[in-house]
């Protein structure tokens, strides 16, 4: 709260000054968007004994307005943690649920399925710290014992992998990771919290791409981690702090506003997502569907004991014979399905990935679409998909 002006001054100075305060007595249901880079104290003492960490008081734009702090306040409880720390992007989160755990000479873990963009960290700033990253198989499970060191300090699980789909072992590796005295942070991206409760599972930290579901209306960017308990969250915060990581004020309002309609939204992808996956089964060009409600989605029963539902981002793999040009004509021949970057928006998306370069191993030869099932009606996106197959 500002000072009140006592005196009116000159019309300059007014107009900084108002007389009154804006809208006394006005209540809405949605919360107001309150942008800052300076935030007022009442007085000098207020000032000098401030703290970026006490979420108590406000000081300063980087460390919160009361729109941010409300969504940083609804993942956090949304999530079970203990708080949370809000990013400019989900990549930003990614990387700063590992820049203040590890040190040089420091070992960590990812799988060999994950994000892209955390493999060209590893190799990137993580090497220039002198952080080890070596990565594990996605199913390695309770296996992943044995790829423990003494210094390993961070195991990072994406699960399921969200283009290749494998659903991981979350549990049996965070007891492994725990036994060697490493934390475990989870991309909880793919099911926005809602059909993984990662810190009942075992993770530390859960990060999200908000930009995905919670936002849901693909207009924005921004990431969140969410700390299981106080000490962990200092540090996340600390390292937001020491960098002047902040989102906008207008940005997080958007975020409030899809997040009352994400378990709707969520809902309903999931119901047309899972049809088309088993509608995609019986096509005859279709090798493999890769969508963790089915049998043959690589961690199937996993999903079936940690998880309470799917969301609508999945892959499927074409028979041998249609390989990347293939997927490129049945890609192209699609009118309601976008080809563009990211998911959880309102519009279906469709892409091929070259996953030769990126996983060594990978064993089909036929190209893999990953789809992203918005909200179009479930038959125009089945006949969408004929336009594909019939391009093949
Ligand atoms: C999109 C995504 C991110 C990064 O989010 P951005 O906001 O796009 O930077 C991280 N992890 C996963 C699994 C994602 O799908």
């Amino acid at each position: 709260m500002t000072k009140p002006a006592s005196v009116r001054r000159r019309p300059a100075t007014n107009l900084i000054h108002p007389a009154r305060p804006v809208s006394p007595g006005f209540r809405s249901l949605m919360p107001g968007t309150e942008r800052a880079s300076t935030v007022l104290f009442e007085n000098t003492e207020k000032w000098k004994t401030r703290s970026g960490f006490d979420e108590s008081i406000y000081t300063y734009g980087t460390s919160g307005t009361p729109t941010t702090r409300d969504l940083q306040n609804r993942i956090a409880e949304w999530e079970g943690g203990f708080n949370s720390v809000l990013f400019p992007s989900g990549l930003a989160a990614v990387a700063y649920a590992f820049i203040p755990f590890v040190q040089p000479g420091d070992h960590v873990l990812i799988p060999s399925n994950v994000y892209e963009p955390v493999k060209t960290l590893a190799n990137g700033l993580l090497k220039q710290m002198n952080v080890i990253v070596e990565q594990y198989d996605p199913m390695i499970g309770a296996g992943i014992a044995a790829q423990m060191k003494p210094n390993t300090k961070l195991v990072w699980v994406e699960t399921p992998g969200s283009i290749t789909m494998e659903v991981s072992d979350l549990p049996a590796i965070a007891e492994a990771a725990h036994n060697g005295g490493a934390l475990v942070a989870i991309d909880n991206t793919y099911s926005a919290g809602w059909y993984l409760r990662a810190f009942e599972k075992g993770a530390d930290i859960s990060v999200h791409a908000l930009t995905k579901y919670p936002a849901g209306h693909s207009d924005l960017v921004m990431g969140s981690i969410t700390l299981r308990d106080e000490a962990t969250w200092r540090r996340v915060k600390d390292a937001a702090l020491q960098t002047g990581q902040c989102v906008a004020p207008d940005d997080a309002y958007l975020v409030l506003r899809g997040l009352p309609t994400m378990p709707m939204r969520i809902q309903h992808v999931e119901r047309v997502a899972t049809d088309i996956a088993h509608w995609l089964i019986a096509r005859k060009q279709v090798g493999k569907v890769l969508h963790p409600a089915l049998s043959q989605c690589p961690g199937h029963l996993i999903w079936k004991r940690d998880f309470t539902g799917a969301t609508g981002v999945f892959s499927f793999i074409l028979n041998d014979e249609f390989g990347a040009d293939a997927a490129a004509r049945f890609i192209d021949a699609l009118e309601l399905f976008q080809i563009g970057a990211s998911w959880g928006g309102v519009g279906s998306l469709a892409l091929t990935y070259d996953l030769a370069k990126s996983r060594p191993n990978w064993p089909h030869k036929g190209a893999l679409i990953r789809l992203n099932i918005g909200l179009e009606d479930l038959e125009d996106l089945k006949e969408d998909l004929l336009r594909g197959f019939a391009a093949l």
